[in-house]
């Protein structure tokens, strides 16, 4: 096989990354923006030694799960990955997906229960991340990256987000060509106005705009609170964060405050919380209270000490703190660990208490006995020594393990399985549709 050849061939499975799959001369191909079911005429554009890329040239036969996508921009954008399909196919490609980790990483005989499936597939996010460039006529745009690039591809209506956020990113736009700001140029490392950072609490209306500039100060800063507000009336707080480095990291340590407080607040899982920029916030509220009822209902906390690790703003460890005897919770994050403290004391909760430090230090050096380990990580997971530590000395009872990336998960699952642990559930939660991601919540319990 060579670039550019051109090979009929059926899809008959997704990728991790929502790509179709099918194999054609005993090569493995990837063809975006394909679906199971498709026959497809797919030109080659990239071989590698055990695989290639290829890119649809014409679809021979559709389909059943094929649909219209209804943005114009969703073949461009690196977001949606599965506009093409169906809700319910969609559904089906992340419930074989962690059956398909459950199975062959983890070797693990375990029926994946039914994806929960998302209440609405539309206007869920409540947080947005705008990187700032411009077009070749060199005017200011703002949109999202392209899959693998960061080559900014403008999408006016997000069918993921709240619709003032459009607005609210339209105005930072103009506001920042009326002041003379230039977008920041990633190669070059010049430039100010980096990412348009919007958050909205969903129960609260309360909107935060932050923007990312590379330096100590933003032209016009004392107006622009002003400004934003004549467009919605809905900002509660508007924050500089300032980050100078040479990073894909979004955020820099050090923010500004130009109106309000610098934070906003919502209500998830029965919990008034306060979130600052910095803190990490499940983007999908509504399906998050589901996968917290579901971690609720496997932690099981009744009278029991919680470790909740990975805990950000303490959401989920604070959800179960009136069933428990003690909520221990474990974060990197000073300032999330700091609205997981102001959290407890606005909601009235006494029993718990938060830790700034890894989760594998806080593990190994708190000298407790939980009955009950919550680990919730970013992609990457928890890995070998933190999966020894959890079961080696805690032994804990129960072990919930939450996570956004099911291959780590079932890497992980494997190994707790052979320290002495039985996965009982693992439930898939749709927080992310028309995205390929997927949540998964997780039930171990102690042979
Ligand atoms: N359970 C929370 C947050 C989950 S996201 C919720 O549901 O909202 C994962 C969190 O882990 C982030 O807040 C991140 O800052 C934190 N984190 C990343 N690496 C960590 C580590 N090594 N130890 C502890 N926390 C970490």
């Amino acid at each position: 096989m060579k670039k550019n050849d051109i090979v009929t061939l059926s899809v008959t499975g997704m990728s991790a990354e929502g790509n179709g799959v099918g194999r054609t001369e005993n090569t493995v191909v990837f063809v975006p923006g394909a679906a199971v079911g498709d026959l497809l005429s797919v030109r080659i554009v990239k071989v590698l030694k055990n695989y290639c890329f290829g890119k649809i040239a014409e679809i021979l036969t559709p389909s059943d799960s094929r649909q219209q996508p209804d943005c114009p921009v969703s073949s461009k954008c690196g977001g949606c990955a599965f506009c093409h399909l169906s809700y319910a196919a969609e559904c089906a490609a992340k419930q074989q997906r962690v059956q398909d980790c459950i199975q062959r990483i983890a070797g693990l005989p375990v029926q994946v229960s039914p994806i929960i499936a998302a209440t609405r597939i539309q206007q869920y996010r409540n947080k947005a991340q705008y990187p700032v460039g411009t077009d070749a006529q060199g005017r200011l745009i703002a949109g999202f990256y392209a899959l693998h690039s960061h080559r900014i591809v403008q999408c006016p209506r997000c069918r993921l987000l709240p619709p003032e956020f459009d607005q609210i990113r339209d105005a930072v736009l103009a506001f920042a060509v009326e002041q003379g700001i230039s977008a920041y140029d990633e190669a070059a490392q010049t430039g100010l106005l980096r990412h348009i950072y919007i958050r909205k609490g969903f129960v609260t209306g309360q909107i935060m705009v932050c923007l990312v500039i590379n330096g100590t100060s933003l032209p016009g800063a004392d107006r622009l609170a002003e400004y934003l507000l004549r467009v919605c009336g809905d900002i509660q707080t508007v924050v500089l964060n300032h980050n100078t480095a040479d990073t894909n990291v979004i955020l820099g340590d050090r923010y500004t405050v130009l109106y309000g407080d610098g934070v906003i607040t919502d209500r998830l899982a029965g919990v008034d919380v306060r979130i600052s920029p910095g803190s990490f916030y499940q983007v999908n509220r509504d399906m998050a209270e589901r996968l917290y009822q579901i971690a609720a209902a496997f932690a099981c906390p009744d009278g029991k000490t919680v470790l909740d690790l990975y805990c950000g703003a303490g959401t989920i460890g604070l959800s179960m703190a009136a069933r428990a005897k003690r909520i221990i919770g474990v974060e990197t994050v000073k300032s999330a660990v700091k609205d997981a403290r102001a959290n407890a004391i606005r909601n009235g909760i006494e029993n718990a208490d938060f830790y700034c430090d890894t989760a594998l230090h806080a593990a190994q050096t708190l000298g407790i006995a939980p009955d009950v380990v919550l680990l919730d990580p970013p992609r990457k997971g928890a890995g070998e020594q933190l999966v020894s530590v959890i079961a080696g000395s805690f032994q804990p009872e129960r072990v919930v393990y939450v996570s956004c990336d099911p291959a780590t998960l079932a890497r992980d699952l494997k190994l707790f399985c052979q320290q002495g642990y039985v996965v009982q559930a693992v439930q898939p939660v749709d927080l992310f549709p028309r995205t390929a991601h997927v949540e998964t919540v997780v039930l171990l319990s102690r042979t």
